[in-house]
C-alpha cells in the first residue's frame, strides 16, 4: 500500500500528548493515520484535500496519546481473582500454586480472552503475558494466548515462561508443578520457532521467561539466557520483588537477586524484569549500566505487601521503565489505567517522595517506556509521523473529568476515563468504551464456566 493508496482516519479538535522525546503536547491538534501508521501528527486542523478519508472523527473534549503498553501480567489467573487476599507473596503462591497446576487450554484461552479485553477496554494496545505453568498434558498453553490477543486484534509479547525449581529441589513451587530443565528449554526454543515475528509491524514476539530465582534452577537461568541471544530475542523475568526473596538468594545462592542475575548472565538491554522492589543504589546502577529493563507493578506490589519499587530513583539513573498489570490473582483490577495513576500516588508515599512521578512521567511510563522495555521504541509507545497507528482517544468532558484543568493531570489523576476510540495498528479495537472485536458479556460468561471448572477440579485433587 503506499501513501497515495492508504485508506487514512482523520482525527481532529483534541489535545494530543505525543509522548514524544521532547514530551510535545497540542492543546488543539489533528492526527492522521494512514494505513497502519501515524501520518501526522500537529497542532490545529489536519491539511485539507487528504485522498481516501475514509473516517473523519470530531475528537472535541478528548485527549489522544499513545495506546498504552503492558509489560507484565499472568493471563491464566483471571480464572483465580480474589482468593489468598491477605497474604504474602510467598504464602499466596504456596496457596495458589496446587489450583494452577489444574489449567488447561479452555481455560488458559477464556482466561486470555477476559484479561486482553479487560486492558483493551481500558487503553492497552500492547499486551504481554508471562506465562510458566505448564501441567502435563494440558494442551497448547501458549497457543491459546496468542489465539486469543489475535482474535481481539491487539498487539502482544508471549513470553515462554518455565519453572524447574520445585520443592524437592529447595524450590517454592510443589514438584508436580514444574517441567525438566530439558523439557523447558526445548518448549522455549519451539515457541520462538513456531510464533515469533520479528517483522516491521509486527503483531507478535515471544520471549524467552524463566519464571523466578526461587522456582528455577541456576542451569536453567543461564542456559535460557543463552538460547533467547541465539535466538535474537528477548529476555523475561520476577527479581527482586520481595524481602523474602532476598533471604532466599542470600541463603541459596550466597548474593542477593541482582547479583545472581548478573552472574547467570541475566543483565542486559535485552532483558526486562517485573517489579526490582528491592534494590540499592548498587542494584539501580547495575541495571542502567547494561541498559536492563524493569516493569513496574505497583498495585501488585502493594497487595502483596512487597514495598514501593524506587522508580524515581530508576528514570533518575537511566533505567528503562515500563508499567506493569501483573497477574490478575494479585491485582484484581486487570487495567493499566490504574497503574499510572497507582505508580504517581504510590511514588509520593515512599521514602523518596521528594523526587516523586509527574503526571507525565507516569504517562510516558505507561506509554514510551513500556515501548522501550519491549525492544518496540521504534515503531510503538509515542504520536509520531511513521510510526504504528496504535492509539487511544480519551473521553475527558464527561462527570469524572470535565472539571481537571489540565488533559494529562485528568487521564493520570482522574478516575479511569472512557475510552471513546482506540486504534490498533490502524484498526479500530474499542468504540465508546465497549470492544469492537469481541463481545464483552461472553468473554465474562465463558471465563466465569472455565473458572468454575477450575475450582472444581483443585477440589477434587
Ligand atoms: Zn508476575
Amino acid at each position: 500500500m503506499t501513501a497515495a493508496t492508504a485508506r487514512r482516519i482523520v482525527i481532529e479538535n483534541c489535545a494530543i500528548a505525543t509522548v514524544d522525546a521532547e514530551g510535545t503536547e497540542h492543546a488543539e491538534g489533528h492526527l492522521v493515520v494512514a494505513g497502519n501508521r501515524i501520518e501526522s501528527v500537529g497542532p490545529g486542523p489536519a491539511p485539507r484535500d487528504l485522498p481516501g478519508v475514509a473516517r473523519r472523527v470530531d475528537a472535541a473534549g478528548h485527549l489522544a496519546t499513545p495506546g498504552l503498553v503492558n509489560t507484565h501480567h499472568h493471563f491464566y489467573q483471571w480464572l483465580t481473582r480474589g482468593l489468598a487476599q491477605n497474604c504474602n507473596l510467598f504464602d499466596w503462591l504456596v496457596t495458589l500454586y496446587p489450583i494452577w497446576a489444574r489449567i488447561d487450554e479452555p481455560m488458559v484461552h477464556a482466561a486470555a480472552r477476559g484479561s486482553l479485553a479487560m486492558m483493551a477496554r481500558g487503553g492497552v494496545t500492547t499486551a504481554m503475558d508471562h506465562h510458566y505453568v505448564f501441567p502435563r498434558g494440558a494442551g497448547d498453553l501458549l497457543g491459546a494466548e496468542i489465539r486469543a490477543a489475535r482474535e481481539l486484534g491487539v498487539r502482544f509479547t508471549a513470553t515462554r515462561g518455565s519453572m524447574d525449581r520445585g520443592a524437592s529441589d529447595g524450590g517454592l513451587p510443589p514438584d508436580f508443578a514444574v517441567e525438566t530443565t530439558e523439557e523447558a528449554l526445548a518448549a522455549s526454543e519451539r515457541a520462538v520457532a513456531e510464533h515469533h515475528d520479528p517483522s516491521p509491524g509486527s503483531m507478535l514476539h515471544v520471549a524467552v521467561a524463566p519464571c523466578s530465582p526461587f522456582s528455577v534452577s541456576t542451569e536453567l537461568m543461564r542456559e535460557a539466557a543463552a538460547l533467547a541471544r541465539r535466538l535474537g530475542v528477548r529476555l523475561h523475568t520476577h527479581g527482586s520483588e520481595t524481602v523474602e526473596e532476598e533471604k532466599y538468594c542470600h541463603e541459596l545462592f550466597g548474593m542477593g537477586p541482582t547479583d545472581y542475575f548478573e552472574s547467570t548472565g541475566w543483565l542486559g538491554e535485552d532483558v526486562w524484569m517485573a517489579h526490582c522492589v528491592h534494590m540499592s543504589d548498587a542494584d539501580i546502577a547495575a541495571f542502567a549500566r547494561t541498559g536492563t529493563g524493569v516493569a513496574h507493578c505497583p498495585s501488585s506490589n502493594a497487595r502483596v505487601a512487597a514495598g514501593i519499587a524506587r522508580v524515581p530513583d530508576m528514570l533518575t539513573a537511566g533505567v528503562p521503565v515500563g508499567l506493569g498489570v501483573d497477574g490478575t490473582a494479585s491485582n484484581e483490577a486487570g487495567e493499566l489505567h490504574t497503574e499510572l495513576r497507582n505508580a504517581l500516588l504510590i511514588s509520593r508515599l515512599g521514602p523518596h517522595r521528594e523526587k516523586a512521578l509527574t503526571a507525565r512521567q507516569a504517562l510516558r511510563l505507561g506509554t514510551a517506556g513500556g515501548a522501550r522495555v519491549l525492544g518496540r521504541q521504534a515503531e510503538i509507545g509515542s504520536l509520531e509521523p511513521g510510526k504504528l497507528a496504535d492509539l487511544v482517544l480519551w473521553r475527558l468532558d464527561g462527570l469524572g473529568h470535565s472539571t481537571i484543568a489540565d488533559p494529562v493531570a485528568a487521564l493520570v489523576f482522574g478516575p479511569p476515563a472512557p475510552v471513546t476510540l482506540s486504534l490498533i495498528n490502524g484498526l479500530p479495537v474499542v468504540e465508546n468504551g465497549r470492544l469492537r472485536t469481541a463481545d464483552e458479556d461472553t468473554i465474562a460468561a465463558e471465563a466465569r464456566t472455565q473458572s468454575r471448572r477450575l475450582a472444581r477440579l483443585a477440589a477434587d485433587a
